[in-house]
């Protein structure tokens, strides 16, 4: 089954066969080259809570919310480390 990824830029999304947390990759949509995030991660940014989102949070690209996040400790490893599916 392929996986969704989402461009950090403009959020089309391409799919690919394999399961990790991003591609790095130029977007045929908007034409930026960035780390287009795994759907179930960018998921998961979506969800945080706007309470604890640092200063700047709206104006970064999805994949800079991904290492911000991770860092700042908003993101627990585990629900971006994407565990092999079943
Ligand atoms: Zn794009």
């Amino acid at each position: 089954m392929p996986e969704t990824y989402v461009c950090p830029y403009c959020r089309a999304t391409v799919e690919r066969d394999y399961r990790v947390q991003y591609v790095i990759r130029s977007c045929p949509e908007c034409g930026d080259h960035g780390r287009s995030v795994h759907a179930e991660v960018a998921a998961a940014l979506d969800d945080l809570s706007s309470d604890d989102l640092p200063d700047g949070w709206a104006d970064r690209p999805l994949d800079e919310r991904l290492l911000v996040a991770v860092r700042e400790g908003l993101l627990e490893i585990a629900e971006t480390r994407l565990p092999p599916r079943e």
